[in-house]
C-alpha cells in the first residue's frame, strides 16, 4: 500500500483528491491550517499544521506508524478568485512562497521518492483573443498578469532545483480554472463560476445580477474530478517538465454566465460592471497531458449542472440557518 501526504487537503482541490487517493488503496495523511468545510475528510489521518512553519512541515511529512511517505502532494495555498488575487498580493507572496521553500525541504529531508506542485496558468502572460495556442515552455520569457502567477513560477523552480539535489521525482501541473461541488464559493475567495452560480442561485426570478468585466474575457473550465485524474496521472508518469491541465472548451465569461442561468430556469439580467477581470484571453496546449491518455470528460454545462445545484443548495441551507430570508451581504468575487 502506497502512502501520501496531501497537502491543503482541508481545501477544493485536494480534498476531492484524497477521494480518489483512497479509491486507489492509498493511506491517505491529509494536512491544512483548517478543517475541509463541507466534509469530513476522507484521509487516513488528518492534521491541522501550518506549512509556513519548517517544524510543522517535518511533521507534516513524518513516518505513518506502518511506513514512510511514498509521495507527497502539495497543494496547500493562498487561493482565491479575481478579487483576492488582487487584494492579497503580500499574503500571496510571502505565506505561499513560504509552504513552497519549506515543504521541499522537508520532503527532500524525509527521502520522500515523489512530489507534486499544483501551479497554474497564471504564470503565463495575457494573450489576444484568438491567439494561438501557448505551450509549456511559452512561460519564458515570464511575464505572469499578477503576483499569484509569480509565486507559482517561483515555486516550480524551487521544486525542481530540490528535484535535482535529492533525486526526489518533481511533478509540476499548470491548473486551468478548476471548478465542481465542495469549492469555495462564498465569502471572498470564491473564484468565476462557483461565484456567477452563487449569484443566479440567490436572485429573484426576473432579477438581475452583476458580473464584472464585459463578459468578453475568454477562459477554460475544468471540472475537478477530471483535473484530479490529471494529477494522478502525472505523477505516475515519467513526464519531468510541467504539463498544462485544462479542458480546451474555452468560452467567453458571457458564455459562462448564460450556461449557469440555463441551469436555474430563472429569467436573470446581467449587468456587466467594471470590477478586477485578470487577463483577456487564454488558448494552452495539452499535447503533454494528452501524451498520458488524459482527456477532460465533462463539458462544461454537465460540470456546471452538478456544480449549480450544489451551490443552490449551500444558499437554500444558508438561507434556512439564517431563518430571515437574508442574502449574503458580501460583493462576491470572482
Ligand atoms: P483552496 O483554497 O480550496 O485550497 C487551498 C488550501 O490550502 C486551503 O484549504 C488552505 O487552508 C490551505 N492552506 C493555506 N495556507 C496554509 C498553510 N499555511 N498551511 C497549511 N495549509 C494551508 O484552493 P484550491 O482551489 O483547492 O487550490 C488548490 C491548489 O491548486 C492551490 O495551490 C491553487 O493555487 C492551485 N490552483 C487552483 C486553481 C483553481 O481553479 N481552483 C487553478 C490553478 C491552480
Amino acid at each position: 500500500m502506497k502512502r501520501a501526504v496531501v497537502c491543503g487537503a482541508g481545501g477544493f482541490i485536494a480534498s476531492h483528491l484524497v477521494k480518489r487517493l483512497k479509491r486507489d488503496g492509498y493511506w491517505v495523511r491529509g494536512v491544512d491550517i483548517k478543517d475541509p468545510e463541507f466534509a469530513p475528510s476522507q484521509a487516513d489521518e488528518f492534521r491541522l499544521l501550518d506549512l509556513r512553519d519548517m517544524d510543522q512541515c517535518r511533521e507534516a511529512v513524518k513516518p505513518a506508524a506502518d511506513g514512510p511517505i511514498d509521495e507527497v502532494y502539495q497543494l496547500a495555498a493562498e487561493m482565491g478568485g479575481m478579487g483576492f488575487i488582487s487584494t492579497a498580493e503580500c499574503e500571496i507572496m510571502r505565506n505561499s512562497a513560504l509552504i513552497n521553500v519549506n515543504m521541499p525541504q522537508a520532503a527532500a529531508e524525509a527521502g520522500i521518492k515523489r512530489y507534486f506542485l499544483s501551479s497554474s496558468v497564471c504564470i503565463y502572460r495575457d494573450m489576444a483573443i484568438g491567439e494561438a495556442e501557448m505551450s509549456e515552455d511559452e512561460a519564458y520569457p515570464a511575464h505572469p498578469d499578477n503576483e499569484y502567477g509569480w509565486e507559482k513560477l517561483f515555486a516550480e523552480r524551487v521544486a525542481f532545483a530540490y528535484g535535482r539535489r535529492y533525486s526526489m521525482a518533481v511533478r509540476v501541473a499548470r491548473f486551468q480554472n478548476c471548478y465542481g461541488p465542495e469549492g469555495t464559493w462564498t465569502g471572498g475567495r470564491e473564484k468565476a463560476p462557483a461565484a456567477i452560480c452563487r449569484k443566479v442561485a440567490e436572485a429573484d426570478d426576473g432579477g438581475f445580477i452583476e458580473v464584472w468585466g464585459d463578459g468578453t474575457a475568454v477562459r477554460s473550465y475544468t471540472y475537478v474530478d477530471d483535473l484530479v485524474d490529471g494529477i494522478v496521472r502525472l505523477m505516475r508518469s515519467d513526464l519531468e517538465v510541467p504539463a498544462n491541465i485544462g479542458s480546451p472548451e474555452y468560452v467567453s465569461v458571457r458564455e459562462l454566465v448564460d450556461t449557469v442561468i440555463g441551469h436555474s430556469g430563472k429569467q436573470v439580467e446581467v449587468r456587466y460592471i467594471p470590477g478586477p477581470v485578470g487577463v483577456q484571453s487564454r488558448n494552452f496546449s495539452n499535447a503533454r497531458i494528452y501524451s498520458l491518455g488524459w482527456q477532460a470528460r465533462t463539458a462544461l454545462r454537465e460540470g456546471i449542472g452538478v456544480t449549480y445545484q450544489w451551490v443552490e443548495q449551500q444558499v437554500r441551507d444558508r438561507l434556512a440557518t439564517a431563518g430571515n430570508g437574508q442574502r449574503s451581504a458580501e460583493a462576491g468575487e470572482q
